[in-house]
């Protein structure tokens, strides 16, 4: 699928629930917290259904994200489906975005020693993981919860189950983790994970979006080649993602920034869907767009015409998002699925 701008599609985010075990400050506004019922949320056979659509149309990698995807039942269930798809062919790329808290715990369903070890298992290649500070006080502060010493063991727990490549987002916040790059780089090349920066994005209500927090890629990267010398530039360096890399000079370090906020070029190469908990699919996070899925599904639409509403939304994909252009943050991140 081709959009009107050049852009290839073929790669869906899953939000598989908008509830979360976090309460990440600039995800999940304290003022707003309810959740989608249960029969608002697609089940996992609809969701299912539309990837099998959406692979027929080149959905060639998928992520499930949330809210936090562990958290919902099934879901391990759900991945060995997937892995069936990739299995046959019809996924090349299958991967989660977690808060790994839950990866190391024991599978319920008893198959595999972890949660983590699990999702290797059922075919699950990527993992990407967000950790914004290796200081537990600062985590507590920013998630809500006293949770680092689990992340961590969940991180480890990824590490021995063997993911193909396991990346670490850190967003930057002003006055909160800026002076924690440091630790988190050295932490990220001891376990030989991928760490990339992420800039705070204008996505949900609350007090954390205020401009006091936000702290550039570039004002991080400055600060950075002040402590480790110059950064060098590695355009070479791909994932499959708008971050740029950047090699730190004696170790060989790559690290990524993510710069939606900043980086003009952000939109260029976006090769992203968006499909949320609820139904909508989305072309674009940053921008109010979305179009309800899950009333066709429940009319009876037939697979033709649930491949004609995808061409449909890639059709109406904006050139870029509209985070610089006033953009008034209505859906919590982690309603739509980050
Ligand atoms: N619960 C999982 C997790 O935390 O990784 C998956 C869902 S979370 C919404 C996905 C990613 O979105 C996380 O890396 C999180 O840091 C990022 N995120 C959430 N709100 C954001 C915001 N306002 N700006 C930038 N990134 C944000
Ligand atoms: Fe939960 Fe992830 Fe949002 Fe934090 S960023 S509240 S862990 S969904």
């Amino acid at each position: 699928m081709e959009d009107r701008y050049g852009h290839f599609i073929s790669y869906l985010r899953v939000s598989v629930t908008d509830r979360c075990n976090e309460r990440c400050r600039y995800c999940m506004p304290e003022e707003v917290q309810e959740w989608a019922s249960k029969d608002e949320t697609l089940s996992w056979d609809e969701m299912l259904r539309v990837l099998r659509v959406g692979a027929s149309l080149g959905i060639r990698k998928v992520r499930v994200t949330g809210g936090e995807p562990l958290t919902r039942p099934g879901v391990l269930d759900f991945f060995d489906a997937l892995g069936e798809m990739r299995a046959r062919g019809e996924l090349n790329d299958l991967g989660i975005s977690t808060n790994a808290t839950l990866l190391p715990n024991k599978p319920r369903d008893g198959k595999g020693a972890t949660v983590a070890a699990r999702l290797v298992a059922a075919g699950v290649r990527t993992a990407n993981i967000s950790l914004d500070t290796l200081d537990r006080e600062t985590y507590h502060r920013v998630t809500g919860r006293d949770f680092l010493v689990r992340v961590l063991a969940g991180i480890d727990a990824a590490r021995e189950a063997g993911f193909e490549s396991i990346k670490l987002n850190c967003v930057l916040m002003r006055a909160i983790n800026e002076d924690h790059l440091g630790e988190l780089i050295d932490y990220a090349r001891e376990k030989d994970l991928l760490l990339r920066f992420i800039e705070l994005m204008p996505v949900t209500t609350t007090e954390m979006l205020d401009e006091s927090n936000f702290f550039s890629a570039g004002l991080a990267k400055k600060r950075l080649e002040e402590k480790l010398g110059p950064l060098t530039p590695r355009p070479d360096y791909k994932t499959n993602g708008p971050a740029s890399y950047y090699e730190i000079p004696g170790s060989g370090q790559l690290i990524g920034f993510i710069g939606a906020m900043t980086n003009f070029h952000f939109c260029e190469s976006c090769n992203k869907l968006r499909l949320t908990s609820d139904g909508k699919l989305r072309p674009c996070l940053g921008s109010h767009h979305e179009f309800d899925l899950r009333e066709v599904l429940r009319n009876g639409a037939t697979d033709v015409e649930i491949a004609a509403f995808f061409r449909d939304v890639v059709a109406r994909k904006p050139k870029e998002h509209e985070f610089r252009e006033n953009y008034v943050p209505a859906r919590r991140m982690v309603a739509i699925g980050g």
